[in-house]
């Protein structure tokens, strides 16, 4: 038996996880966190039989991890709020099914330390990060060349930048290949949803920002190549269902069934892949930039565009103020290395402080 604590139960990852954890009698739910749907969370909870049930951070997410015992942490808490949890189940040696991209994106050093010292795993739930981690198993580090990541470039992919001057946030929320939150839906729009992965990707697999290239893979169905030294490549393919990477994640390393058909190749299925559009798409090198930089920066980028994403979403800011006001706040925010949690926070909370005016100034 694996006792699961599910962070972030009613999202899009957390609702497919409790369909895997159903299908899976080895798998037993301890302990369910919801943002702030309080029904949802005792339903769960009953149908579960679970005890420990956090419902907006009552009780935090550090305190429902260490006293619920589990054997693995499903963390796909949305944003930021998701790093204790993250650093707690670290620290305490307990697997992480990591799906909450901002506990590497701004935590990574952090995060890799206290994983150091607990001596668990991070698993990947990110797609992307799910197939470069199986891809890579096994496989000695000197031996890899490059990993690459694909990205499905949502549904703006192929516009130029003035013709996304004046897209709606419904617009932006009609992802072509994957079904997902509105957060992570407007970062697909934008490709910061991939410039987080490559932030992410570089902390996961230790490897240089210049060996990862993002593609552009309209299909979804390459979810990561590796390359290696002798020319030889790897992919991870696969229709885009997130109910496989969950599963692979939960049941480690057993690689369980899941209600997903392998490809059907003989239907005549075409792979495309082409360059991202960095003038359309600028958060895609915001991204990079702010991961070569690496100490604050990475969290100063996550914040401002989750405010400038929540005003995008609201109807103020557009679409492509989020570029402008991530770019802005980066170079505002006085950025340095990040030794604690406490100081993340404090840095965090000033890079939002930061983008909430400037958001405020682009949209009056
Ligand atoms: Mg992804």
């Amino acid at each position: 038996m694996k006792r699961v604590a599910l962070l972030g139960a009613t999202g899009s990852i957390g609702t497919q996880a409790l369909e895997v954890v159903g299908a899976h009698p080895e798998l037993e739910l301890c302990a369910v966190a919801v943002g702030s749907r309080a029904d949802e969370a005792r339903r769960i909870a009953s149908e579960h039989g679970v005890q420990h049930v956090s419902i907006g951070g009552d009780p935090p997410l550090d305190d429902l991890v260490r006293a619920s015992k589990p054997d693995v942490v499903l963390n796909s808490v949305m944003g930021f709020a998701g790093l204790p949890a993250t650093l707690e189940a670290l620290e305490r040696g307990i697997d992480l099914a990591l799906a909450n991209k901002e506990s590497l994106v701004a935590a990574g050093p952090l995060a890799l330390a206290a994983k150091e010292r607990g001596g668990g795993r991070i698993l990947p739930v990110d797609s992307e990060h799910s197939a470069a981690f199986q891809c890579l198993e096994g496989r000695a580090e000197e031996t890899v060349h490059s990993l690459v990541l694909t990205a499905s470039g949502g549904p703006f992919r192929g516009r130029s930048r003035s013709e996304l001057a004046d897209v709606t946030p419904v617009e932006a929320l009609a992802h072509p290949t994957w079904n997902m939150g509105p957060k992570i839906t407007v970062d697909s729009a934008t490709l910061m949803n991939k410039g987080l992965e490559l932030i992410e990707a570089h902390f996961l697999f230790d490897i240089e920002f210049e060996r990862i290239e993002v593609v552009i893979h309209p299909a979804s169905v390459v979810h990561a190549l590796v390359c290696f030294r002798d020319g030889g490549s790897l992919a991870h393919m696969g229709y885009p269902d997130m109910r496989v990477p969950i599963s692979y994640a939960l049941t480690y390393p057993e690689r369980a069934a899941t209600p997903v058909e392998p490809l059907d190749l003989a239907s005549g299925l075409i792979l495309e892949f082409s360059a991202p559009d960095e003038d359309a798409f600028p958060c895609l090198a915001l991204a990079r930039a702010a991961g070569e930089e690496g100490g604050t920066a990475p969290c100063v980028l996550n914040a401002a565009n989750e405010v400038a994403v929540a005003s995008f979403l609201d109807g103020q800011l557009s679409f492509l103020g989020i570029p402008d006001v991530v770019e802005r706040t980066l170079s505002t925010v006085e950025t340095g290395p990040a030794e604690t949690l406490a100081e993340l926070v404090a840095v965090d909370a000033e890079a939002r402080r930061v983008a909430s005016a400037l958001t405020r100034e682009l949209v009056h």
